[in-house]
């Protein structure tokens, strides 16, 4: 039977409407009713037929049944649990989906995706856009590519180079991990309901080898971390965040070659992995 197609207005507010579901603002929902850009996010993924794809956050099981209709096996984690019965039956029709009910960052994931590799395609909730980017990153998980709906400005930030006032320890973190590029932007018109601002779909590929070598990634996240966390400030001052003296902080930028005037804002990643294996090598105080 032809199943009629959710990104929809007049489908999304009927399905909406027979549930009784009001949108939960403290969980980013925000249901995509666009099916041209529900096309485009499907196509960003380059999915084959029987690819394995996790979706974070279904909502009323928009995204997820352009997925299924492609012949992958979706498995889509959804926290509300009001959702569960709207998904039960808007995807009904599709025994090539599996919902979970579960907090995505509570999850185990490889577990979760039975231990295949896997692509991540989701429309995600906003306020914990970040946190669910790093947790499935950090993780080194057996996932090829992250086809992500997120606000414009993080997207931003994330494909950022070194210079711009967009760059930033988010931007240092993603393009280590994939090489992340904006595949094209969305409005809120495109959602019921509307957000309050603009988003983009984010395409990031994961990378096999890491960018740079390095001889200890947790030194290079907190060298990252230290050189971010007074903006404007000198690398002179801001790496003293490491919980070191300025002396020392002088012996290492000098060991690394690199000026202590410039802000962590100009740094590339090579230089970040330069200045994380000189203080390892230095050992300068841990
Ligand atoms: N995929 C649907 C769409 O495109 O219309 C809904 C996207 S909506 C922006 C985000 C979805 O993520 C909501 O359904 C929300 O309930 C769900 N969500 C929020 N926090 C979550 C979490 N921690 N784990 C899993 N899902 C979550």
């Amino acid at each position: 039977m032809e199943q009629p197609i959710i990104a929809r207005k007049n489908v999304t507010n009927h399905i909406l409407k027979s549930f009784n579901i009001r949108a939960d603002k403290r969980l980013g929902q925000n249901f995509l009713t666009d099916e041209q850009i529900v096309a485009q996010i499907v196509e960003a993924a380059t999915l084959q037929q029987d690819d394995c794809v996790l979706e974070i956050g279904p909502g009323i099981g928009t995204l997820t049944q352009a997925l299924a209709e492609k012949g992958a096996a979706v498995t889509a984690v959804e926290l509300d649990k009001r959702l569960l019965p709207v998904l039960k039956e808007t995807l009904a029709a599709y025994p090539n989906v599996n919902i979970i009910n579960a907090d995505i960052l509570q999850l185990d994931i490889k577990e979760a995706v039975n231990n295949q590799s896997f692509k991540v395609v989701a429309n995600l909730p906003y306020y914990i856009t970040t946190p669910i980017v790093f947790h499935l990153l950090e993780q080194k998980l057996p996932m090829e590519r992250l086809v992500v709906m997120v606000q414009k400005e993080v997207a931003e930030r994330m494909v950022a180079k070194p210079g711009g006032k967009d760059y930033g320890a988010l931007s240092v973190a993603v393009q280590y991990y994939a090489e992340p590029k904006i595949a094209f932007k969305v409005p809120p018109t495109s959602f019921i309901p509307a957000p309050n601002v603009e988003s983009a779909v984010i395409v990031c590929e994961v990378r096999k080898q890491p960018p740079v070598t390095l001889t200890d990634e947790k030194i290079f996240f907190r060298v990252v971390k230290a050189a971010f966390s007074v903006r404007r400030k000198m690398l002179n001052n801001a790496l003293k965040n490491m919980g070191i003296t300025a002396e020392e902080v002088k012996t290492w930028l000098e060991a690394a070659g690199i000026d202590g005037k410039r802000r962590g804002e100009t740094l590339s990643l090579t230089e970040f992995a330069k200045l994380a294996n000189v203080y390892v090598t230095l050992k300068v105080v841990s």
